[in-house]
């Protein structure tokens, strides 16, 4: 836990000018695209992962200037050790990314275990809140900041057999506005984005197991095709930036048009 790699920040300390970001799941899928994406932009770029040693190697990937940590967002005590090492090493945090997450593989109502639904609100909604907990204790600080959270069309429409991911995703929507609303007038902007389906493992993992069928998913959705992980990193970037200083409390679909869609 709190593994990480110091890509040459001993010898190369991160100007003080540059701001940081901070991506919980950031070691890959969307995560990782918006930990290049921000990283790209000039940002110090944190990635917190449950799997230690790839965020550690995604780190040095990146260059130099970057932290990879390991730790698990449903862990009270780690996320807050790590948030306060990131903000220790950097001195200021500027934006907050929370993005780790796990799928949900389909089960009739009747066969879903408690401990499943306990673990996807453990991950979702607690790492969720912990982890905007601790980085707003560096954020009202500095009377700045921003916060993304990933939701999903999962959370905005019923989708069966899938209980416990939709309603995470529909608590991170309130926390979202909660959130946004206490600390609006101390500088700090929280909203989210609720991505339709992404080519990514989470999704590759579900269609392998004939959980998800791919062809009726891209004929459900307006635009004919699933998200490339980068499309939804420039909406978090967006969301993140001063172009969207006076957004707050916002939730934006980022779905090819999937929930606008009405049709049989
Ligand atoms: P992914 O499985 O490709 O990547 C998730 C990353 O999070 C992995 O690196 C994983 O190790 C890490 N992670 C998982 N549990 C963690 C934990 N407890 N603590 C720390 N790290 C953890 O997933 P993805 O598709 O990139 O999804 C990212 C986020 O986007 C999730 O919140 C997911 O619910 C949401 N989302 C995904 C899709 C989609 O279609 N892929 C759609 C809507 C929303």
């Amino acid at each position: 836990m709190n593994e990480k790699v110091k890509s040459g920040v001993s010898e190369h300390r991160p100007k003080p000018e540059a701001k940081v970001c901070v991506v919980t799941g950031g070691a890959d899928g969307i995560g990782w695209a918006c930990v290049q994406h921000f990283a790209a932009e000039g940002y110090r770029v944190a990635l917190i992962d449950l799997r230690a040693s790839h965020a550690t190697a995604r780190a040095a990937e990146l260059g130099e200037g970057h932290l990879g940590m390991g730790a698990d967002v449903a862990d009270e005590a780690a996320i807050r050790a790590t948030m306060s090492e990131i903000a220790a090493h950097y001195g200021r945090i500027d934006v907050l990314v929370n993005n780790a997450g796990i799928g949900e593989p389909k089960a009739a109502t009747l066969d879903q275990s408690l401990e499943a639904f306990d673990r996807m609100f453990a991950v979702h909604v607690r790492g969720t809140f912990v982890a905007s907990r601790e980085a707003a204790r560096v954020m009202l600080a500095q009377r700045a900041g921003a916060i993304v959270n990933l939701c999903s069309i999962a959370g905005r429409a019923g989708i069966p057999t899938r209980n416990a991911y939709g309603a995470a995703k529909a608590a991170i929507e309130s926390l979202t506005r909660s959130l946004a609303c206490e600390w609006a007038r101390e500088g700090v902007r929280v909203n989210a984005v609720a991505p339709g389906y992404v080519a990514t493992e989470l999704v590759d993992t579900l269609v392998r197991n004939g959980q998800l069928d791919l062809a009726a998913i891209e004929r459900r959705t307006p635009l004919g095709r699933l998200a490339e992980p980068l499309e939804i990193a420039r909406a978090v970037a967006f969301l993140a930036s001063d172009a969207a200083s006076y957004v707050t409390g916002t939730v934006l679909n980022v779905d090819g048009g999937w929930l606008a869609y009405g049709g049989v």
